[in-house]
């Protein structure tokens, strides 16, 4: 049985980031403990709060939105 080796795999193209599920924006996170535990919580500057999702296709320009 013959195949084709693969040297670059779509994941090494492509690296899974934290993104808002709405805008697709880069998020930031908050880390702080709490009664024994690390708490995380995301934050998107235009929708606030959210549960991120992880994804290979972000919005880095999601702020030039907005003017253009
Ligand atoms: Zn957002």
């Amino acid at each position: 049985m013959s195949y084709i080796p693969m040297s670059i795999t779509p994941a090494d193209l492509a690296p899974a980031v934290d993104v808002c599920p709405h805008c697709k924006a880069p998020l930031h996170h908050h880390r702080f403990p709490a009664a024994g535990v690390i708490l995380v919580t995301y934050h998107c500057p235009r929708h606030g709060d959210v549960v991120p999702m992880r994804s290979a296709i972000s919005n880095p320009f999601y702020h030039l939105e907005s003017i253009l």
